[in-house]
């Protein structure tokens, strides 16, 4: 199979490795398409910690091609979406934390190749009718639908998103989906806000043509909303999501911030408010369940472009520059 393999920094090398075997307990599958996450970019740009020389990409989907000892060879030829690692649902952080922090967690290799190797129970089974490119979406999805069930959710609530890229999409899904009233979104980019309609939010704001804070009270006859959510990852924009909730109301923070930024808010004005912050990192216990969720959604578009393999740094060149909602590779196509 041909393989990219990370070499450090903005460096790629196209490879020709053996097709893999699986082990027991795995499965091997074909790799139809992988998003570029932003992690890929901040790795090639030495943000994020990672050791070279590796083959990335964690976000896929693909055809199960072959079984490992103890899985059922039913398998072969399910279309499946991956998980990035297991869970023994056993462990301290199963338990008290969540899946996705498994101490035991085995992982699939990356996914920048033709195969990749994934525990059985992390190739989940699309349902029928859902386009098999779509698989790569569930992982950055499930980070949205972990987060938004961590909020509880008022009968009439009002909820701001910050933010409508695919985050904030899904983010917009997955409120509307647990009932949320009105969802507006707060976006400066006009085709994304498009994209925003089309995952269900109510109200639509341009920022930098209109005050958001208007939006809200009007929106809530002046009391703010019930639940605000960041999905940008600016600190500044996390103290707009606590200044737009009301008395008592949630904000989530699904954005990733820098490491070393602190709050730029009026802590009085947030202990007053008896706001609730909530943190919400990574895929929780919800990859399962979010593969059917986003099956319903309409998802045309989202994948805005598609490269091939010899191309991968390029994809997530153009991804760090904020081309498209989320672009793909296609190391088979
Ligand atoms: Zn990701
Ligand atoms: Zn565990």
């Amino acid at each position: 199979m041909k393989v990219a393999v990370w070499q450090g920094g903005p460096k790629f090398t196209i490879e020709q490795r053996p097709d893999p075997t699986p082990g027991p307990g795995q499965v091997v599958v074909k790799v139809d398409t992988v998003g570029v996450c932003g992690t890929d970019v901040h790795i090639t740009q030495g943000l994020f910690p990672a050791k070279p020389p590796q083959i990335l990409g964690h976000e896929f989907g693909g055809t199960v091609v072959a079984t490992g000892q103890g899985v059922a060879k039913s398998r072969i030829g399910e279309h499946v979406s991956c998980d990035i690692s297991s869970h023994c649902g056993q462990c301290h952080n199963c338990r008290e934390w969540n899946w996705s922090r498994c101490e035991k967690a085995e992982r699939s290799t990356g996914a920048f190749a033709g195969f990749s190797l994934v525990p059985d129970q992390s190739a989940h089974k699309m349902p029928d009718g859902m386009p098999l490119e779509m698989g790569a979406l569930t992982e950055p999805a499930s980070c949205c639908y972990s987060g938004v069930g961590f909020l509880e959710i008022q009968k009439d609530a009002v909820a701001v998103v910050i933010g409508a890229g695919i985050m904030g999409l899904f983010t917009i899904a997955a409120l509307k989906s647990r009932g949320v009233k009105t969802v507006i979104s707060s976006e400066p980019v006009a085709a994304r806000r498009d994209f925003a309609r089309q995952f269900g939010a109510d109200i639509l704001n341009d920022p930098t043509k209109d005050d958001i804070g208007e939006v809200v009270k009007q929106a809530t006859g002046g009391h703010g909303a019930h639940i605000a959510v960041e999905v940008v990852g600016k600190p500044q924009l996390v103290g707009k999501a606590i200044e737009l909730v009301r008395p008592r109301g949630q904000v989530l923070l699904i954005g990733v911030s820098n490491k070393g930024t602190t709050l730029p808010y009026d802590l009085y004005d947030l202990h007053y408010k008896e706001v609730r912050l909530l943190g919400a990192f990574g895929r929780g216990n919800a990859f399962a369940s979010t593969v059917h969720e986003i099956a319903k959604l309409d998802l045309k578009g989202v994948i805005s472009a598609s490269y091939p393999l010899d191309r991968v740094y390029d994809a997530i060149k153009d991804s760090g520059e904020g081309r498209g909602i989320k672009l793909a590779v296609k190391p088979n196509g």
